[in-house]
């Protein structure tokens, strides 16, 4: 299957050296240097993916991101920020950003979560909402159900949620909640999941999720 990508990068060297390494990857990559043009390209083609650096003349990366998801594009996005402490993960998550990678990254890692970013999009016409039991998972609207009644959740708390729901009665590693939901480069402690796991708990229902001694996490089948 032939995969477009856009990059969206004032960059040039930058963003051709994107665009050469991923077309040798076999993807078919199209660039755009400025955020107007960058918005207006991403909306008239069939992108599967959009790699959306953060600082942009003519239009930021937020603001291209937002007019997409306003338009009802729901293309997978991947940021790129300068560096650290400059990109808002909740700012972006807020515009609909599906991932952030911060500059300098290492081409290996780009490839990694462009991939990642791929293979979790839904199947067109999937439907967004995960009934499971009691519990109901709006990933589109992101919003989390249970037994009828809205819980709250934050935006680490649902990414954790969704790993899991998405793949009901299947063992979810940590490394691969990791990857998704954390910076594919995180180095810090892997325990982390749990923390995430033990707020879901608390929040949503003790027994929901199941810890796999040694290989990951599951959602349990209810009765
Ligand atoms: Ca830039």
């Amino acid at each position: 299957m032939h995969m477009r990508l856009l990059i969206v990068e004032d960059e040039k060297r930058l963003a051709l050296s994107l665009a050469k390494g991923l077309t040798a990857e076999g993807f078919a990559v199209d660039v755009a240097h400025d955020g107007r043009e960058g918005l207006h390209r991403a909306t008239e083609g069939a992108y599967d993916l959009v790699i959306l650096d953060i600082m942009l003349p003519g239009l930021n990366g937020y603001r291209v991101c937002a007019a997409l998801r306003a338009a009802g594009h729901d293309v997978p996005i991947l940021m790129l920020t300068a560096k650290d402490g400059e990109y808002d993960e909740a700012e972006g998550l807020d515009t609909g950003a599906d991932d952030y990678l911060t500059k300098p990254f290492s081409y290996v890692v780009l490839v990694a979560r462009v991939r990642a970013l791929l293979r979790r999009r839904p199947r067109p016409g999937a439907s967004p909402v995960h009934v499971h039991g009691e519990l109901k998972v709006d990933t589109a609207a992101r919003r989390v159900f249970l037994a009828g009644d809205e819980v709250t959740l934050t935006a680490k708390e649902f990414a954790v949620l969704e790993q899991l729901v998405v793949r009901p009665g299947e063992v979810v590693s940590k490394a691969e909640i990791l990857e998704h939901v954390w910076d594919f480069a995180y180095e810090g402690d892997p325990n982390i999941v749990e923390v995430y796991v033990s707020a879901l708990r608390r929040k949503l229902r003790p027994g929901l999720i199941r810890t796999v001694r040694g290989a990951g996490y599951r959602l349990e089948a209810e009765r």
